[in-house]
């Protein structure tokens, strides 16, 4: 079970009998840099040397090479790249960004000051739109903005499902930390952000969030509470809920004005899934594409540029969509949410319906590859328990990304 040495921090991981059913992908890398240390015994057998910085998880890069085998041991070399002080494969010290039970705008605004304190000069912010209920919608950006290559990542554009926030806002923190002194793929991240301009939207729809966080309290403007109000009653007529107030709010999905943001994009829009006609929690698409501010910076901040990939994050089902009918980039969407799946580990699926920001991308006249990514388990408002398993199966999604998007088109 030989560590070879090469330019890169190596392991060499061990698989279980075939059959043996893993409790969840991605766990295990996390902190270790530390030399050789074996973190279970079992009747194994090696398969091999896995490279930490390719920014495959161990258990996809397992699952690919040994046809379903899961490893449950591992080595870890403390070999490290020329030219690199850090590996990626270490965590954050002394973080900014917690892992909260319950991420808030206010915890985004508090952060994202936090860290262009602590990190200065290396990273922009600004707000793309007001919202109706006065919030602003941020994009943060980080690396060379004139860099040919763009990539863009968004976040809770589904209100309940803010534990999305807390995970950009955690890459974000993580290639901050190592902007100066780490590297991926063999490459100082210095390098990568000269080559690759990385812009995220980490929380797409605030008031919405405020609404699954704190009810009709979290709004400001009672106009817009009254219209939040109606959506739950007329929900209850309609036979569309039978939940009590509290919780239909915090399982809300919409912006505060009722439409599902999602549904509200220039793309397929007369196929988005909603029934709703009127303002609802989740199922209303608004009463025209783009009628929402939102929605409309999303598409605008889209058109201002040349975009390679576009990743959305939603939750939960740990599963990757990735095409759509007349999809324009069918191939290369494929392409990258397979680099995603190594990554992840998650499933990938087709899904019908309209009005997407991945839809956009992927039908307008100048589309990228897009892929939404599913994660975490479970009921919404995921609980913030669940953020270490999150954790490791996207710490290297935005690396992976920004090389994917660098290989493909890097001197088109
Ligand atoms: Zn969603």
């Amino acid at each position: 079970m030989g560590i070879v040495p090469m330019a890169n921090a190596y392991v060499t991981a061990y698989a279980q009998s075939p059959g043996y059913v893993n409790s969840g992908p991605g766990v295990g890398l996390g902190s270790s840099g530390s030399s050789s240390t074996q973190k279970n015994s079992w009747d194994v057998s090696d398969i091999g040397e896995y490279p930490v910085d390719s920014g495959v998880s161990l258990d996809a890069w397992a699952y690919a090479d040994t046809g379903g085998v899961a490893v449950t041991a591992m080595t870890v070399s403390d070999e490290v790249p020329e030219g690199c002080v850090q590996s990626t494969a270490m965590e954050v010290e002394d973080p900014i960004v917690a892992d909260e039970a319950m991420y808030t705008y206010a915890a985004l605004k508090s952060d994202i000051a936090e860290l262009q304190k602590r990190y200065s000069g290396k990273l922009k912010v600004r707000s793309l739109v007001k919202t109706p209920d006065g919030r602003d919608v941020y994009e943060l950006i980080l690396g060379n903005e004139k860099a040919p290559t763009h990539i863009l990542i968004e976040a809770s554009i589904h209100a309940r499902e803010y534990i999305t926030t807390n995970l950009c806002m955690k890459q974000i923190e993580y290639l901050l930390y190592f902007y100066d002194d780490g590297c991926y793929d063999g490459k100082p991240l210095k390098t990568w952000f000269n080559d690759v301009c990385v812009h995220f939207v980490p929380m797409a729809n605030p008031d919405g969030v405020s609404i699954s966080q704190y009810g009709l309290s979290g709004l400001q403007s009672t106009a817009l509470r009254s219209t939040v109000e109606k959506a739950y009653l007329d929900d209850v007529a309609s036979g569309y809920t039978t939940l009590d107030m509290g919780t239909y709010l915090q399982r809300w999905k919409a912006n505060a004005r009722g439409v599902n943001l999602n549904q509200n994009f220039d793309a397929m829009f007369e196929f988005a899934s909603g029934m709703a006609t009127v303002p609802s929690s989740e199922d209303y698409r608004g009463p025209y594409a783009e009628s929402e501010p939102e929605t409309k910076a999303l598409a605008d901040l889209y058109d201002s540029r040349v975009w390679r990939a576009v990743l959305h994050y939603h939750a939960q089902g740990q599963i990757l969509y990735w095409d759509i009918e007349n999809n324009k980039m069918r191939e290369h969407s494929r392409d990258l949410s397979n680099n995603i799946m190594l990554v992840t580990g998650y499933q990938k699926a087709v899904a019908g319906g309209g009005g997407g920001f991945k839809e956009y991308v992927q039908l307008c006249d100048r589309p990228a590859a897009s892929v939404t990514v599913e994660m975490g388990a479970g009921t919404c408002p995921l609980p913030g328990s669940q953020m270490p398993t999150i954790w490791a199966q996207n710490k290297f999604v935005v690396l992976t990304a920004m090389k994917w998007a660098h290989d493909k088109f890097a001197g088109t």
